[in-house]
């Protein structure tokens, strides 16, 4: 039997710590972390991410505010929105919910967050740091998933973990933090996407397996090494045949895998509260100042 991790647990061991540290920086320094957070348009599942993150936020003591706009809201008006928050001393943290309507530029809208109010790590001058090894915010998924991986791989120096996917958010931050020459990265990372053409021969060797694709079940157990560790960020919608009702399955076949396994993350339950974790953590550095410190 595989061992599974339990991400929901290990996240609210850490919103439980952070509870705590708010309250000292508020009796200590007299600061109250604040998020804002920007939602535009309705996509059903944005709307869930945002509340969640807002309720977190509340449980955890900080500041929150949510700013929903219609789906027709020009783009400079969301950059509006952006330049306030930069100026407010009690707003630490700005993130925009992606994705965003095809009509505003996703692009200048991250770059318009300043860098160190960027929690989510998307800004060009955060993920230039990422690479360079400099201090800055790290996207949440990742970051979660390193703290995952701290705990049930032990030590990730000279093992090989294969990364399937390279999105912005996940695979590519992903990557590099993985390949860092630091104690707690230094893996020898292999990253695949659509033109790997037979995408088992890679990740069979995979010591761990990080699998962000998106698309449902698609790694079985022919995917697998005996004994592997296996990290499964995907999220999809199915229609479950038995009941006719919606569930969250993950990118990997779950029965499957995990007899094969050392360790598996669970759909939901593994990396998803994780994410929001590392997000409150990510604004709480920020109200300190200690995340650009060297
Ligand atoms: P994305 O932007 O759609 O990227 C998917 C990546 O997978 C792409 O790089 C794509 O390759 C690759 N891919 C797709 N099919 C493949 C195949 N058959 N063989 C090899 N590579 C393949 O997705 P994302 O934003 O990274 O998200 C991935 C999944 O993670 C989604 O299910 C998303 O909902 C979930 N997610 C979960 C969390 C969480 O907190 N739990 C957070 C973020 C995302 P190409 O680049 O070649 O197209």
């Amino acid at each position: 039997m595989a061992v599974l991790i339990d991400g929901k647990a290990i996240a609210a061991e850490l919103r439980a710590e952070l509870r705590q540290a708010v309250q000292r920086l508020w009796d200590e320094r007299g600061i109250r972390p604040g998020l804002a957070l920007l939602l535009v348009g309705d996509n059903p599942a944005s709307l869930v991410y945002v509340r969640s993150k807002a309720k977190a936020c509340q449980e955890v003591g900080f500041l929150s505010i949510v700013e929903h706009l219609p789906a027709d809201t020009p783009q400079a008006k969301v950059l509006e929105y952006i330049d306030r928050w930069n100026e407010r001393e009690d707003i630490h943290g700005i993130l925009v919910q992606l994705p965003l309507p095809r009509h505003i530029d996703e692009h200048e809208v991250l770059l318009r967050i300043h860098p160190r109010k960027d929690v989510d790590g998307f800004h060009p001058e955060n993920v230039g740091r990422l690479v360079l090894g400099l201090p800055g915010f790290v996207p949440c998924t990742p970051a979660g998933i390193l703290e995952l991986l701290r705990r049930y791989a032990g030590p990730l120096s000279g093992k090989h973990v294969v990364v399937v996917g390279r999105s912005n958010i996940v695979g590519k931050p992903m990557a590099n933090m993985l390949l860092q020459k630091t104690p707690d990265a230094n893996a020898v990372v292999t990253v695949c996407h659509t033109g790997a053409r037979d995408l088992a021969y890679f990740t069979r060797q995979a010591d761990v397996l990080i699998v962000a694709m998106g698309v449902a079940g698609a790694i079985g157990a022919e995917h697998v090494k005996e004994g592997a560790i296996v990290i499964d960020v995907g999220v999809n919608r199915v229609v479950d045949p038995s009941t006719g009702k919606e569930r969250l399955v993950g990118d990997v076949r779950f029965e499957e895998v995990e007899p094969k396994v050392a360790a598996i993350t669970p759909v939901p339950g593994g990396v998803g509260p994780m994410t929001i974790a590392m997000l409150l953590w990510n604004t709480y550095r920020a109200a300190t100042g200690e995340v650009w410190k060297q």
